[in-house]
């Protein structure tokens, strides 16, 4: 079944063809630099940028894989949530091609495609529990197959994604900070008493972040000079040498900082995951990370060595599936379509905040 994925929910437009697990093409363009100098994303200059790329991106995709346009089978679009009027763009486009072509249309949940990343690179097997960590959320949740998640944990504030964000920002490192607070980590010592581990001392499965981003900024405020008095570019941190030359005297502790506060997250993730894990009525398979900040080196080493010391499958997809990508999308719809689930042009965009619903109808 040959299946296209459009993405647009944020600031990178994608689209891509998978057959399968076969991922034919993969067309991507980051808006990342257009929103840099705002210190975040602006959703009017998003939107325009995805209506300006998406056919171009198609026609890429196409050439790519070598096939026509009455050979797309499926078209998977990222419904929600998101941006609305970035999700709008390959809402409205996904409707057309759909309808010029006759294949079938499939509005997938963003962060389901988040989920199932990892699942385009390897099999997996379940019960397993994932945890997605992005930008704009921190969810836990049990999967008992790849269409049945079930979420158990949340963040009440901030997503850890935003964490790492904010906390760069107020050391005037570049937007978005959390692969460069994990690259200056790398030159850091990890001092565990540095910042607290946030809202473990409780029961439940749910994040609270926004504590430790005043912890950090309170860290920062009694440093006085530690930040740099401009905003540093990213090109400037790219090597170890740049990146002393930039923080000047600032660097070793600047680097302990970064080390100190990707462990604090990293560890709370993964306590609240072992916990989750318990709590599964049955013997789960995996622990399954997905999202931005399941790039993170820290997140990653802690998680893993959680999954090997339960002797679980720990599952991680490559840095290049974990940010927003049209490839995860169009597995999901793959996925979705061959489960007999898809929609009409009746499908509507769901904005960030609410829930997206399962209103499915049976594929023509
Ligand atoms: P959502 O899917 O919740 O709407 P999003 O798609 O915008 O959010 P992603 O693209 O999945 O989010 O992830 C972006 C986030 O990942 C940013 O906050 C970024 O700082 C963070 N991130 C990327 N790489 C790393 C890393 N190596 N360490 C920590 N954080 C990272
Ligand atoms: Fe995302």
């Amino acid at each position: 079944m040959l299946c296209l994925g459009i993405e647009t929910s944020c600031d990178d437009t994608g689209v891509a063809l998978v057959d399968g697990r076969r991922l034919l093409a993969n067309r991507a363009a980051s808006q990342a630099d257009l929103h840099a100098v705002f210190g975040g994303v602006v959703p009017e200059i998003a939107s325009r940028e995805h209506y300006r790329l998406l056919a171009p991106l198609y026609q890429a995709c196409l050439t790519d894989a070598g096939v026509s346009p009455s050979d797309v089978d499926v078209v998977a679009v990222a419904r929600g949530p998101g941006l609305l009027g970035s999700l709008l763009t390959g809402v409205s486009f996904a409707k057309g091609l759909a309808l010029g072509t006759g294949a079938r249309l499939v509005g997938v949940d963003h962060l389901h495609a988040h989920v199932l990343a990892a699942a385009l690179e390897t099999e997996i097997s379940y019960p397993a529990v994932a945890v997605l960590i992005s930008g704009g959320h921190t969810n836990l949740y049990i999967m008992r197959s790849e269409l049945e998640l079930e979420l158990v944990g949340r963040t009440l504030d901030d997503a850890a994604g935003e964490a790492f964000d904010k906390a760069a920002k107020a050391l005037n490192l570049p937007y978005p900070g959390g692969a460069v607070m994990d690259r200056l980590a790398a030159y850091g010592q990890v001092d565990t008493a540095m910042f607290p581990r946030p809202y473990l001392d409780n029961q439940n499965l749910d994040f609270s972040f926004s504590g430790l981003k005043t912890a950090f900024a309170l860290h920062i405020a009694a440093r006085e000079g530690l930040a740099t008095e401009r905003l540093v570019e990213a090109t400037e941190l790219q090597s170890e040498e740049g990146a002393r030359r930039v923080l000047g005297e600032s660097f070793q502790e600047i680097a302990d900082i970064c080390a100190s506060y990707g462990w604090s997250i990293a560890d709370t993730l993964r306590i609240k995951t072992s916990r989750a894990l318990e709590r599964m009525g049955e013997r789960p398979q995996a622990i399954i990370l997905a999202g931005g900040v399941a790039s993170n080196t820290t997140v990653r080493r802690l998680l893993k060595e959680e999954a090997n010391a339960r002797g679980l499958a720990f599952i991680a997809p490559s840095p290049m599936l974990c940010t927003d990508n049209a490839a995860m999308v169009a597995y999901a719809g793959s996925r979705l379509a061959e489960a007999g689930l898809c929609h009409d042009l009746t499908l509507e965009a769901v904005p960030r905040g609410r829930k997206v619903p399962r209103d499915y109808v049976a594929c023509a």
